[in-house]
C-alpha cells in the first residue's frame, strides 16, 4: 500500500489530496522508525573490553524504546531492563540501550520475540554465559481499539543460558505505583 493508498484510506480522497503535502514525511518518518532492518546487534555491540573472569551480572534497566506490533502495525511502547552475566567479555552501556531501541524496536516487531531475541543476541554476540531481559509496553491495538482497556501492560520475561530460570520467578507490576 502506497502512502496515498493509506491517507485515502484513513481519510478519503478529499483529507488525501491535503495531505498529500505529507507523504514525504510519513516516509521519512517511517524510514527512520523502522531503521532496524538496516542494523546488526554485531553493529552495535562492537566496542568491547575483555574481562578475565567476571562471576556478577550486569542490568541496564528502564530503557525506554518504541515499536510498532506486527499484527495490526500500532505503535506499542515501554520499557526494557537487560541483564547479563559476561562471559570474558563486557560492553558498552549505552550499547545495551543501542541493542533495545535501535536494533530490535525499531522493527514491525512482537513484544514475546523481541524480548527473546535481545536476550539471544547477548549471549551469541558478547558469548554471555547468560542473559535475562523483561520488557514491559503498552500496545495501542489493546488500549484504542479491540479490547479498549488503556491501563493495561503487558510484562515479557526471557530468560537463557545461565539466567534461563530469571524469567520464571513471579512477576510483580509497577501499575498503580
Ligand atoms: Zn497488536
Amino acid at each position: 500500500m502506497k502512502t496515498r493508498d493509506l491517507l485515502e484510506f484513513v481519510g478519503n480522497e478529499q483529507v488525501a489530496a491535503k495531505l498529500c503535502a505529507s507523504q514525504e514525511r510519513i516516509s521519512r518518518a517511517f524510514a527512520e522508525l523502522f531503521s532496524g532492518y538496516n542494523l546488526r546487534a554485531e553493529d552495535v555491540l562492537n566496542e568491547v573490553v575483555h574481562v578475565d573472569q567476571y562471576d556478577g551480572t550486569i542490568t541496564v534497566a528502564d530503557i525506554n524504546f518504541y515499536s510498532y506490533c506486527e499484527h495490526h502495525f500500532a505503535p506499542f511502547f515501554g520499557t526494557a531492563s537487560v541483564t547479563y552475566a559476561p562471559g570474558e567479555i563486557i560492553t558498552g552501556l549505552g550499547k545495551i540501550v543501542r541493542l533495545v531501541r535501535d536494533v530490535h524496536a525499531r522493527r514491525l516487531q512482537i513484544q514475546e520475540l523481541m524480548t527473546k531475541d535481545i536476550a539471544e543476541d547477548l549471549v551469541r554476540v558478547l558469548h554471555a554465559r547468560g542473559a535475562y531481559v523483561e520488557t514491559r509496553a503498552k500496545h495501542l491495538c489493546i488500549c484504542s481499539r479491540g479490547p479498549s482497556d488503556d491501563t493495561t501492560q503487558t510484562i515479557v520475561r526471557y530468560g537463557c543460558g545461565s539466567l534461563a530460570s530469571s524469567a520464571f520467578s513471579p512477576v510483580s507490576s509497577k501499575i498503580g505505583q
